[in-house]
């Protein structure tokens, strides 16, 4: 069937085209697209044409935070049925892996990705998905809710990795899409204290609504510190989430964690290796996480939605037609600092 969907080119030319797209197979089914979020990720192929080793070399359909409707449903499938509403996880494992077997399907090398090279993502009416990788979405969500369980997950993933829990001291480097999704999590699982590092004004705003208990307003490693005591009575935090992808956000961690503490990395350094303080993190016996994605988080996402415990309405800033879809790519990327979530919407 053909349909029309955002192809990006090459940098900076991305426009609507007419694409063909196969039946769904027995274990697959046809979405409806109907909500599509911009993640940095998309902005960063959009301007640059590759993350790393993931390069453009064809034309590549973007988009993976997605919700839409069940439009057809392959025969061996039982738990979906036409007319559904669903949230998609973009990353399916190929098979029954060693990974897969492990429970860590999200680290599988043969994982396919939405909108990862060669991977199309699902800017586009319609889309083929694994239906085991499609969660029906309750009906007081909205489907832009049901795409922001994407960015959800990884707020989700870290606060598992970083074992957040009831009263646990947390500090958050950074308050962009990530940053927020992470304080959102922490807070519902109960962290007693969450400080937010943000210099930015609307993001230190933002993050103040969201439910930092703290916002620490400079990029100074030694003033962070100071403040870091101050919050914490001189005993530390118990957990640093770091997804500000900056050298010293990730050095500064490792002083101003309690012996005993737990560093979670989400963020990617722009340099290949960051040099840390080893000593520092063997004497307090730190525990390093790192966190690829996230695996199992999709009905937790869902879930914690659809009970009120997390609202991520406030962290949708802007909203374009799908037809827009350009513009919308080009305000997620011009405004990165203003913006938050940018929604496409059918
Ligand atoms: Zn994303």
């Amino acid at each position: 069937m053909r349909v029309k969907a955002g192809v990006l080119e090459k940098p900076f030319v991305f426009g609507i085209k007419e694409v063909e797209i196969p039946e769904p197979g027995p274990n697959e089914v046809l979405i409806k697209t109907k909500a599509v979020g911009i993640c940095g990720s998309d902005v960063h192929y959009y301007v640059e044409g590759r993350i790393g080793s993931y390069i453009v070399n064809e034309p590549l359909i973007l988009g993976h935070e997605t919700s839409g409707v069940v439009a057809r449903v392959g025969s061996n499938v039982t738990h979906l049925k036409e007319g559904d509403r669903v949230a998609l996880e973009p990353g399916v494992p190929c098979g029954c892996t060693d990974f897969v077997k492990r429970g860590l399907y999200n680290l599988c090398p043969s994982i396919k990705f939405f909108a990862t090279p060669p991977v199309h993502g699902t800017f586009a009416e319609y889309f083929i998905h694994d239906a085991n990788f499609a969660f029906k979405l309750p009906e007081n969500l909205t489907f832009e809710e049901g795409a922001m369980c994407e960015p959800l997950s990884v707020g989700i993933h870290a606060t598992r990795q970083g074992n957040v829990g009831l009263g646990s001291r947390v500090m958050i480097t950074g308050a962009g899409p990530i940053g927020l999704v992470n304080l959102l999590t922490s807070k519902a699982a109960g962290a007693g204290i969450i400080a937010v590092i943000e210099t930015h004004k609307n993001r230190a705003t933002m993050a103040r609504e969201c439910g930092a208990t703290h916002i620490i307003e400079t990029f100074d490693s030694a003033q962070i510190q100071k403040q870091a005591l101050d919050i914490t009575d001189g005993a530390g935090f118990d957990v640093v989430i770091e997804c500000s992808g900056a050298a010293s956000a990730a050095q500064t961690a490792v002083k101003v964690l309690k012996p005993g503490g737990t560093l979670v990395f989400v963020g990617l350094f722009s340099q290949a290796e960051v040099p840390m303080d080893l000593n520092a993190i063997t004497q307090k016996e730190l525990t390093y996480k790192g966190v690829f994605r996230y695996r199992n988080t999709y009905p937790t996402a869902i879930d914690l939605m659809a009970s009120g415990r997390i609202n991520v309405k406030p962290l949708i800033t802007k909203r374009f037609p799908w037809e827009k879809v350009k513009d919308a790519m080009d305000c997620a990327h011009k405004e990165a600092s203003s913006q938050i979530k940018v929604m496409t919407e059918w």
